[in-house]
């Protein structure tokens, strides 16, 4: 990558650098939702700098200054990529650009993040989440379905996926209240209804779709780079107990609807382009429609931290219960979204995929509490507690990065904190 500077300042470390430039929208003092641009510590207010009218020759500056992202993400690649030139431009150091942004009021342009209250980007119509970590699958399997096969016969042919609940998709920050429902002891024949007592994360990512389909034409896989836009931190919020007992036979229902995490700042596939790599080897080759090639996948490094509320109150930093990575996901999103689309079914602008579950090879690369403590029965230090499943008072932080020597991009964060059972 060719190095570039910027003359805003961007703190060493930041996962807002020059090249990641991704989107949010923040609650303006105007009341309304902005959309804007994480550089730095800072937002760069889009609804500001389009009223300056410095982005009429991209689009019409009402799609800058609509409370969603949707309409922006309905104009596609070709738009994405202008605006994210232009927007660099005014960033830039070595570029002429940067005068135009520069004679506009700072203080209306720039937003603190430390000041800003983030709400979820876009009106998200619907919610898909998959299941494509083939060592969450297997380790679910085992946990789940202890006498039978670990892998459904048909998880190496289909990209396996459930359609999640959208109205309940919230932004980093959002507390989580314990769900109740039913579950069934070990051992009983009849349910019982309470909190959940295996309440628990998935650590996954997911793309957030541009342009839509037409009703009744799928979106080949050597066309979905046309309506991908970028990616998320996903928290699926999972009740591992309530899950346990309705999910056969019509899959994930009350165990996950409750909440979903999101983290506020979409960074783009044109962000990620320099960590695009090679996927696993699929064995069997999956069916014609499903062949994406190679280079669907993407070098990110993941990590969950977990701080309790005696951690807090001890002033100790939370501690990192795993690590893994995105690029070992047996299925890619061209897949996943070709899968989707194959019987005809449309897709809109601000839609959500998630990934599924990103789990390692061993349990300190495992992104779930069931597959870290083995269903519970292998718990993990936590400062000087341990833990099965998540406690009221635990906050769960999701986090993602792609760095290669001095050049880092990050994802921000998805964060939650258990509440009790209402
Ligand atoms: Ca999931």
């Amino acid at each position: 990558m060719p190095h570039i500077e910027s003359w805003l300042e961007i703190p060493a470390g930041s996962d807002f650098t020059i090249y990641n430039l991704p989107y949010g929208a923040f609650r303006a003092n105007d009341g309304r939702l902005h959309l804007g641009i994480a550089i730095g510590a800072k937002i760069l207010d889009l609804h500001a700098v389009a009223d300056a009218g410095l982005l009429d020759d991209i689009c019409d500056r009402r799609i800058l200054q609509a409370e969603r992202l949707n309409p922006f993400l309905a104009l596609g690649r070709e738009k994405w990529k202008a605006l994210r030139l232009r927007i660099a431009a005014f960033l830039r150091t070595d570029q002429a650009a940067d005068a135009r942004l520069r004679e506009l009021n700072a203080s209306r342009v720039f937003v603190d993040q430390a000041d800003a209250k983030m709400a979820v980007p876009m009106n998200i119509g619907d919610y898909v989440d998959f299941y494509s970590s083939i060592e969450h699958a297997t380790n679910l399997g085992k946990i789940f379905r202890p006498d039978g096969e670990a892998l459904m016969p048909n998880w190496r042919h289909i990209p396996i996926a459930y359609h999640g609940r959208s109205s309940t998709i919230v932004i980093d920050g959002t507390p989580i209240v314990r769900p109740s429902g039913q579950r069934k002891p070990p051992g009983s024949n009849m349910p019982v209804f309470g909190p959940s007592t295996k309440l628990d994360i998935e650590l996954e990512v997911g793309f957030v779709t541009g342009p839509g389909n037409k009703l009744g034409e799928p979106i080949p896989v050597e066309k979905a780079r046309d309506h991908i836009f970028g990616l998320v931190l996903v928290n699926d919020w999972s009740a591992r107990d309530i899950q346990a007992w309705e999910y056969q036979p019509l899959g994930p229902f009350l165990g996950k609807s409750f909440a979903t995490t999101i983290s506020p700042w979409i960074v783009t596939m044109d962000a990620l382009e320099p960590f695009r790599t090679n996927g696993p080897v699929q064995e069997p080759q999956p069916l014609p429609y499903l062949r994406s090639g190679d280079r669907w996948s993407y070098d990110i490094a993941l990590a969950v931290d977990l701080s309790t509320k005696r951690m807090r109150a001890q002033g100790s930093t939370p501690k990192t219960v795993s690590r893994t990575t995105f690029k070992e996901m047996y299925w890619n999103m061209a897949q996943q979204l070709a899968h989707v689309t194959v019987n005809g079914t449309a897709i809109r602008p601000g839609d959500l995929y998630a990934s599924g579950t990103i789990s390692g090879t061993t349990p300190d690369a495992f992104g779930s509490f069931i597959e870290m403590t083995w269903n519970g029965t292998k718990p993990i230090r936590a400062g000087d507690e341990t833990r099965t499943f998540l406690e009221d008072g635990d906050e769960v932080t999701l986090r993602a990065w792609c760095e290669s020597g001095d050049f880092r991009i990050g994802f921000g964060k998805a964060s939650g904190t258990i509440v009790p059972a209402r």
